[in-house]
């Protein structure tokens, strides 16, 4: 061990009491379940913490820094926790970063930005968008990842080629020292009067400088001869700034993995974000061809150029992703149009004719618009959580998983790589930045298996040897070396270098406190493996965070979708030492949807809620299921609306319905500020009673209508669009009789409840050729019947039900009969599109967009987040209010930037959430609605 030996207490609460008087009681959690769910991240470990605090200024920052030095507590510094070498989990205190997430300046004429370490890679590139501007380094997590973990990996990406690694784009940091000070971590001349005070002011400066001044030699030697580097300490980029006479300090603390300071900010630069791009998929029979076609095509400057070797085609299903059986390896160029002479189309005819020099397996697949390009980066980014899928019990297994040799020896490499394997009879993936020589090797492996656990340790050894010996390359490109290459950072840089790095961390951190274990270390590649977690589904990539609307708002890791599946599988789980995590999901689905391995965390958590149905609720639902009492209630209260709902009356049911609303959940209430749909005095059902079979009669139409609850009890003019939107399609439908799609009864853990209204639909609607919805939950719900009755006797009915249901904006998209349309429109009111979070899990997402866009009268706007969910699944907005607000407030935000008028969308608590949240700024119709309107103004206009 380099470090000396920390004082680690006996778990107990006193580190968490400490850091709560210091810094707030709100930003120190140290309960079961927060401990729990930071105890991993994306790397093959699992250590579990003793606290987390989520700091929100430099004070918090220095005072943890502090009390972990003066304690001798591990501190460990995290963003996204999306590394996979283990670099952000630790057994003291984890200081999570991620609710530092603004840009504090942007100087555009100048390009840079000031920027807080808790940004979203995406989030900060969208933001920086509105001014044409991009951060070049672009890890392929970077929906999730942070800059505070990017700065601190010196991450990189496909785009690396064109635009460097984080190191290359850093001008400055704001680095809190372990003294508790804070360095302005920039580029200073070394005569210059700033540097000298800084030297005298901070001792390991002055190490560092001595350190630098006497090793030059050896350091020249060992410098590293790949074109990417991300093992050890950057002592090279600091001898680089010597010869040019400055003191280079971003260069040290980009790649320093949390092991000598703690960023505060970096002042980060930016380039011209490309006019145009081209993306192409180039198949090749032959993997030798494959490294001849790279210099050439390296000549035509690709922003990027990705490889994946045949045996990660297969992994990832070729049939799925249309790649051809023969391919023996795959490349993906992109090219980017910047400045003015550049001409994308006649670029793609070189590449193309580079191209069938060589024996391809087919014409190279060229896209340039946005969408079909991010369809052919869809798997690329996805293959790493993918190839969980591929096997329940072998997993892909990070640990050699980031090797660099020269661009030209990738195909040697990789045949070598792909002999070695077939050696172990291990399945693996192989696939990287090709033009950088980087190559990501993830082999499945079971490591729970003796045999496959000791296949691992020998590829660590004979793979990295292999790289720096034979190849001359390094262990580690833009991963970090974490806990996973600590070990081999002596082997890469031999002892004299390895010794300078210890004296570098021991000057910097002389107690060790700072992410201890990570890349100065000798403990060996397999301490702390989580055999268990590797033998679950999840991948831990952190994918589903990116889109779970709670963490979006809590930013940690216990209120957020890879954190709840850490603690609903963990063995030490139960519902009461988890309740307040378990009931803070909104049933949203968002994370089912994003999730590339397969994983449903909010149907465990439902699985979880179902071993505790909420008493409450299973009294409202039963009452919910008598149809005739529960319908006369509905319509009493709609007669007395228009008292009731007013601003004072609603205060006080507030105040009355709390004791009540708290037996669904401790924050529930009827806030007076919920906006709620008005109630029908005569429901769906009354007001179209030629649509309903009489009992014990046969279907009379081939289409039924399920309308749900919301369509039938509101007064909203859903249910009536629908049915006057299908009659214009020439349809009659039935309405045959329905219970609750059972989406709110689940959300409550009533599972039997909803089981049982399930088969009064299932039996009900089993003659129709087509389920016609307009409810998005209602969609969803019936496509899922099938998970509802695993192995019992419904579940025919329920997957033939599934395949029947059709989504009102499908129908209308699939329907042979075009009704005519208002010709042209005096006023165009712009609309943008909400995409309710059940309808997008049941896949529905073109079709409601390609109709407005298509509808007269209409300008379509995409507005940003409009995949997001905006808090009202769930019943949210009662469950908890505030929170639901809080989500909902992104949406707002959105929707004021889209410029839109009109917010459609096809969820009832979507359009009540909009309402509540959007207080008027747009007006808020179901895509039906729109489309109602558009055929009544063809009516009105008459035949042109
Ligand atoms: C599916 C997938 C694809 C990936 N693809 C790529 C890729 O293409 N290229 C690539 O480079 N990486 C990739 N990664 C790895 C990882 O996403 C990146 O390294 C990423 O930049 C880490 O960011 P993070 O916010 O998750 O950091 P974390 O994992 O939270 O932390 C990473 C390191 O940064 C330190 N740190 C975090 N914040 C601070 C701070 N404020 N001050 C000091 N230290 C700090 C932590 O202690 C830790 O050592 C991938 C990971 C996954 C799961
Ligand atoms: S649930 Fe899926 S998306 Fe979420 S962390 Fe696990 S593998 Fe990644
Ligand atoms: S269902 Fe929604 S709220 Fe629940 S974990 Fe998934 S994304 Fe998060």
């Amino acid at each position: 061990m380099t470090s000396p030996t920390l004082i680690l207490p006996e778990r107990s609460h006193v580190i968490a009491s400490d850091l709560r008087a210091a810094i707030g009681v709100d930003k120190v959690k140290d309960d079961y379940s927060t401990l729990t769910a930071y105890a991993v991240d994306a790397s093959i470990y699992r250590i579990t913490p003793q606290a987390i605090v989520l700091v929100e200024s430099e004070e918090d920052i220095a005072a943890t820094m502090r009390y972990a030095v003066q304690r001798g507590i591990p501190l460990t510094p995290r963003a996204a926790g999306t590394n996979l070498t283990g670099s952000a989990i630790g057994s003291g205190i984890i200081l999570d970063v991620s609710r530092l997430n603004r840009i504090l300046e942007l100087n555009r004429e100048e390009g840079w930005a000031r920027v807080q370490p808790g940004i979203v890679l995406a989030e900060l590139n969208k933001q920086l968008a509105c001014d044409g501007l991009l951060f070049g380094p672009d890890p392929s997590s970077g929906d999730m990842c942070k800059l505070g973990g990017m700065l601190a990996n010196n991450s990189s990406g496909p785009h690396t080629l064109r635009y460097g690694a984080v190191k290359d784009n850093v001008a400055a940091l704001r680095v809190c020292l372990q003294s508790g000070e804070w360095l302005d971590a920039k580029v200073y001349g070394l005569g210059d009067p700033n540097c000298v005070d800084l030297l005298k002011a901070h001792r390991p400066l002055r190490d560092l400088q001595v350190l630098l001044r006497d090793h030059s030699t050896l350091i020249a030697q060992k410098r590293p001869t790949v074109s990417k580097n991300s093992c050890g300490y950057n002592l090279f980029g600091l001898a680089d700034g010597f010869a040019r006479g400055c003191f280079d300090l971003p260069k040290l603390f980009v790649g320093s993995e949390g092991t000598l300071g703690l960023f505060s900010e970096a002042t980060i630069r930016l380039v011209e974000k490309p006019r145009a791009t081209l993306t192409a998929l180039i198949h090749f029979y032959r993997l030798e061809d494959v490294g001849e076609a790279v210099p050439k095509l390296l000549e035509l400057y690709p922003s990027a150029l990705e490889v994946m070797d045949a045996n990660t085609l297969n992994l990832i299903g070729r049939a799925k992703h249309a790649i051809p059986v023969d391919a023996a390896a795959t490349l993906l160029v992109e090219l980017d149009a910047d400045g003015a002479g550049t001409d994308l189309r006649a670029q793609a005819e070189r590449m193309t004719e580079i191209c069938r020099r060589y024996r391809l397996t087919s014409d190279p697949v060229i896209a340039f618009d946005p969408e079909q390009r991010e369809q052919l980066w869809k798997a690329r980014k996805a293959l790493y959580p993918t190839l969980y899928r591929f096997d329940p019990r072998k997993k892909p297994i990070n640990f050699v998983d980031d090797v660099v040799v020269q661009a030209e020896r990738i195909g040697e490499l990789i045949r070598y790589l792909e002999e070695f394997f077939a050696g172990q009879r291990v399945p693996v993936a192989i696939f990287g930045h090709i033009g950088n020589g980087n190559a990501h090797i993830i082999p499945l492996l079971d490591v729970n298996d003796q045999d496959d656990f000791q296949k691992m340790v020998q590829g660590y050894h004979e793979i990295h040897q292999t790289v720096l010996g034979r190849f001359g390359g390094s262990i580690c490109g833009e991963h970090g070396d974490g806990r996973v290459r600590a070990e081999y950072v002596r082997t890469m840089f031999g002892p004299e270098l390895y010794d300078l790095f210890v004296r570098v961390k021991q000057s910097f951190d002389p107690s060790g406190v700072l992410n201890p274990g990570i890349k100065i270390s000798d403990r060996p590649f397999t301490d702390h493996i989580d055999y268990v977690r590797l033998s679950k589904p999840c991948a831990t990539c952190a994918k589903c965070n990116a889109v779970c609307p709670v963490y979006d708002v809590f930013q940690s890791e216990d209120m957020s979708s890879r954190g709840w599946f850490e603690i609903v599988t963990d063995k030490n789980y139960s519902y009461l030492n988890s309740k307040r995590v378990v009931e803070a999901c909104l049933n949203c689905k968002s994370c089912r949807t994003a999730c590339p391995a397969g994983v449903d965390v909010s149907q465990l958590i439902l699985d979880r809620r179902a071993e505790h149905p909420n008493k409450m609720a299973g009294v409202i639902f039963r009452f919910h299921a008598q149809t005739a009492q529960f319908e006369r209630f509905l319509k009493f209260l709609a007669r007395y609306q228009p008292i009731w709902d007013r601003p004072l009356m609603r205060r006080l049911l507030d105040y009355l319905t709390k004791p009540f609303m708290r037996g669904l959940a401790e924050t529930a209430r009827l806030s007076p500020q919920l906006v709620l749909p008005r109630l029908a005095r005569r429901h769906l059902r009354d007001r179209y009673p030629e649509l309903i079979p009489q009992a014990g009669q046969a279907a009379r139409s081939p289409v039924a209508y399920f309308h749900g609850c919301a369509a039938n009890y509101f007064d909203d003019g859903v249910g009536d669009a629908v049915i006057a939107v299908l009659r214009k399609h020439g349809v009659e439908p039935d309405l045959p009789t329905q219970r609750c799609s059972g989406t709110p009864i689940e959300t409550y853990g009533h599972r039997a409840l909803a089981k049982e209204g399930a088969r009064v639909n299932l039996a009900s609607l089993a003659e129709y050729d087509k389920v016609v919805t307009g409810c998005a939950s209602c969609t969803l719900m019936l496509k899922d019947y099938p998970t509802l009755f695993p192995g019992e006797p419904e579940q025919a009915a329920a997957q033939a039900l599934a395949k029947r249901v059709t989504h009102i904006s499908e129908f209308v998209s699939q329907s042979p009969v075009k009704p005519a349309m208002a010709s042209s429109q005096p006023t165009r009111c712009k609309v943008a599109y909400h995409s309710s979070c059940h309808l997008r899990a049941a896949g529905v997402t073109k079709e409601p967009r390609a109709i407005l866009a298509g509808l007269p009268g209409v300008e379509y706007v995409e507005m940003p987040d409009a995949d997001r969910c905006a808090g009202g699944a769930g019943t949210y907005l009662v469950k908890d209010f505030e929170t639901s607000q809080r989500i909902v407030e992104r949406k707002r935000r959105a929707v004021e930037q889209s410029g839109a008028e009109v917010v459609a969308t096809s969820c009832p608590a979507c359009m009540i959430q909009l309402r509540t949240g959007l207080q008027g700024a747009a007006e808020v119709k179901h895509v039906a609605q729109l489309i109602q309107e558009a055929y009544e103004a063809a009516d009105r206009q008459g035949p042109a």
